[in-house]
């Protein structure tokens, strides 16, 4: 997107397209920002050093591509919470508890022999998911609470990674050395400053785009006939997001479905 103009049910959006850089421009007569939301890239626990750290979504990799590797492993360690609840980004990034539970129960069901421990400060499983959680415990898979100013440290030796945590519940500290270490990243915004000024819309501290009223008009933006839905508004789980989607598509059809609009001066 190179510019954008208009107002209200007669916007005019200046795209460039393909490889060939097309110059296009779309007449529409509202806009919904679906731009999503990226997984943090851990600075933390020597992810990028080591092969044997990786984020949940590059585990979401393996388990689709990789099943015989999954096979070959004794003992996973996943970390909750990185890159979220703390000074940097303070909030909960509300899909990785779920994640973490969903992917570990894959492993399971693919290596039931295996050993899964899941190091937390504290399980976010909404509603029904809370199943999940369940079902995780029913199967084995272990969950040790860390304290937040207590958070486990990962170091390498001889190729071998070894993480180092205080269970909360022994109040003892505890040395693991698993084949793989899975470090359930959070939800960071993408590059949304350049589209919210071309959009002049605002963003929030976080870089996510801002609602208009949190509980009046949840998926309208400041400006006329810009809707927001996902997670480039924040944080959110499929089924609220296909919620925020109806809504933000159904404020857009009363407005592009009636046949002239009234708009102030300008
Ligand atoms: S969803 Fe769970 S792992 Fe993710 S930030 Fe919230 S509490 Fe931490």
């Amino acid at each position: 997107m190179t510019d954008f103009s208009g107002t209200k049910g007669d916007f005019k959006t200046a795209l460039t397209v393909g490889p060939a850089m097309y110059h296009r421009e779309v007449n529409h007569g509202a806009l919904i920002i679906a731009t999503g939301a990226l997984e943090y890239k851990p600075k933390e626990y020597l992810y990028g050093e080591s092969d044997a750290v990786k984020t949940q979504v590059e585990l979401e990799d393996i388990l689709s591509r990789e099943e015989s590797r999954i096979k070959g492993w004794k003992n996973v360690v996943m970390i909750q919470c990185v890159g979220s609840r703390n000074q940097e980004n303070p909030n909960c990034s509300r899909v990785c508890c779920q994640q973490a539970i969903k992917n570990a129960i894959a492993i399971k069901e693919i290596n039931p022999d295996i050993n899964i421990f899941i190091l937390y400060r504290d399980i976010r499983t909404y509603g029904f998911l809370e199943d999940f959680y369940r079902k995780a415990r029913e199967m084995g898979i272990h969950f040790l609470r860390y304290r937040e100013d207590e958070e486990p440290t990962v170091e390498q030796e001889e190729g071998k990674i070894q993480i180092t945590f205080k269970d909360l519940t022994l109040g003892r500290e505890i040395k693991m050395s698993p084949d793989q270490l899975i470090l359930s990243a959070g939800v960071v915004a993408g590059d949304t400053q350049e589209l919210a000024s071309i959009l002049k819309v605002p963003l929030t501290s976080e870089r996510f785009f801002l609602e208009a009223h949190v509980k009046l008009r949840p998926v309208d933006t400041q400006s006329d006939g810009i809707f927001i839905c996902g997670m480039a508004h924040s944080p959110r789980l499929i089924d609220e997001t296909i919620s925020q989607a109806l809504a933000a598509s159904s404020r857009a059809c009363t407005l592009i479905s009636q046949d002239a609009i009234e708009v102030g001066g300008v």
